[in-house]
């Protein structure tokens, strides 16, 4: 099973990511996770990607799809996998189509109203946890691995208006893109618990998984 998972910046992609590989045994491939890592590491590729992930841009759509391209030739790629974060236009959505085969884009749906504080009040673990200030009561490290908790340098209110800004114009038409191709289901992530929102995820993809 090949799926792509779809939502706005700060709908739990990334939160639902992880629940769903696990369970269902799916690669997880996370374009903004291989550009963080990038530039941390310093590579010509993090060195261009940073001034737009910092300002909240999209990279262009070669680098992107290249990477993506690259990665799904891998062996851990052959027996499903989940994309997180590509394609987010529709360009990169008609390159994978050409490259890859998807079975089901699951579009997670937030109000718009949550997202901006969702997003400043996130601190994340470089264990790839992450937490919201309302909810840390003035704790500074991760509860499952103690590392120092920080904020995403393009978590700051101009980026992020910029980020969703860019969501709405490139990303969100995809939904429509995906429902003409009859591979789009959709789940509510409003102020239910991750937990809720990932049972109703299950009662979809249970189907699929036979
Ligand atoms: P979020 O979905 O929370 O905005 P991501 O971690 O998915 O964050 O992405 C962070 C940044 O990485 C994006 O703002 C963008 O600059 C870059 N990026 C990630 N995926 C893509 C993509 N498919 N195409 C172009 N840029 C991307
Ligand atoms: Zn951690």
């Amino acid at each position: 099973m090949n799926i792509i998972l779809l939502g706005a910046p700060g709908a739990g992609k990334g939160t639902q990511a992880s629940k769903i590989a696990n369970k269902y045994k799916l690669l997880h491939i996370s374009t903004g996770d291989i550009f963080r890592a990038n530039i941390k590491n310093g590579t010509e590729i993090g060195k261009l990607a940073k001034s737009y992930t910092d300002s909240g841009k999209l990279v262009p759509d070669e680098v992107t799809c290249e990477i993506v391209k690259d990665r799904l030739t891998w062996d851990d790629a052959q027996h499903g996998y989940m994309l997180d974060g590509f394609p987010r236009n529709i360009y990169q959505a008609q390159q994978l189509d050409k490259f890859a085969k998807v079975d089901v884009c699951l579009n997670i749906d937030v109000d718009e109203s949550l997202l901006m504080d969702r997003i400043c009040g996130r601190r994340v673990c470089a264990c790839g946890e992450s937490y919201h200030v309302s909810t840390l009561n003035g704790a500074t490290t991760c509860a499952k691995c103690g590392g120092k908790l920080y904020q995403r340098p393009d978590d700051v209110p101009e980026t992020v208006k910029t980020r969703l800004d860019t969501y709405k114009s490139q990303t969100a038409p995809l939904i429509d893109y995906y429902k003409a191709q009859g591979k789009l289901v959709s789940v509510k992530s409003g102020e239910g618990s991750p937990d809720l929102v990932f049972e109703q995820i299950c009662k979809i993809f249970d189907k699929y998984d036979k």
